[in-house]
């Protein structure tokens, strides 16, 4: 149960302050569907659950969730596939491209007037949250994400001590595939790739945070904050939707409330 009066060392200020109940996913999802019987699905690496709701810790004391909330959740909320619309998504089907390819389109963020560092920021701060946490999971298992040495400087970033970090790199896509945008996956790493990758899905949105010290030439266009016309991805996603889905079933325990039906 949630205590008002709970104090500690807020993870992100280190200041010990009285901590908030902070969510993993942020607030912004809970607007997101009124309905109480059809919450948004998230999936864990551990747990499969039917609300964002229920994923929360006292992590954060209020200035800095207000700061999260101000600088990443606050203005992505209004891109996310909502109830009835997806504004990234229509922004960019009224756009022309910036490069087109068989699997996938960029438009440029700047060109539709669209602020991409805030959507970077709100990737990096529920990934971040999830490598400073373990959260705790159905059957009492902990579930938390390493991203080594980068923690801190994004921990700086996120707080406003310091710039966009170095070897950093988020790339965003918007999904035509209604799979993808019903569905929320918490981060989690990929395997097989060149270098540490984190994915992670929210409403339609899909974000790839790379970690690199070493970026191969090009890396930076698949940046939303480090391409020159900030560059954001259209693309139908429903093979990795499906891919994803697959290995979280495979590791996950599913919450109770969704076995129901
Ligand atoms: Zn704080």
């Amino acid at each position: 149960m949630a205590q008002s009066n709970v104090e500690g060392t807020c993870a992100l200020c280190l200041k010990h302050r009285k901590l908030c109940k902070s969510h993993y996913l942020g607030r912004v999802l809970h607007t997101l569907s009124s309905d109480p019987d059809n919450h948004p699905v998230v999936m864990t690496p551990k747990l499969i659950k039917a609300t964002p709701r229920q994923l929360w810790a006292h992590l954060l004391c209020e200035d800095c969730e207000a700061l999260l909330n101000e600088r990443g959740e606050k203005p992505v909320q209004a891109l996310f596939n909502g109830a009835s619309t997806f504004t990234l998504l229509n922004r960019m089907n009224v756009a022309l491209a910036a490069h087109s390819e068989k699997s996938y389109e960029s438009y440029s963020g700047s060109a539709m007037g669209i602020e991409t560092e805030p959507l970077a920021y709100y990737a990096l701060s529920i990934l971040w949250k999830g490598s400073v946490h373990k959260w705790t999971t159905l059957d009492g298992q902990e579930s938390s994400i390493d991203i080594g040495k980068y923690q801190e400087p994004i921990r700086k970033y996120l707080h406003g001590e310091a710039g966009f970090p170095d070897g950093v790199y988020v790339n965003v896509s918007a999904c035509t595939d209604v799979g993808s945008q019903g569905m929320t996956y918490a981060p989690s790493l990929l395997a097989n790739t060149p270098f540490p990758m984190y994915s992670l899905l929210v409403r339609g949105i899909w974000f790839h945070i790379i970690t690199t010290d070493t970026p191969p030439s090009g890396l930076d266009d698949l940046c939303c904050v480090r391409s020159a016309r900030n560059l954001l991805f259209k693309a139908d996603c429903s093979k990795p939707f499906l891919e994803s889905a697959r290995s979280f079933h495979e590791t996950a325990t599913v919450s109770p409330e969704l076995k129901k039906g």
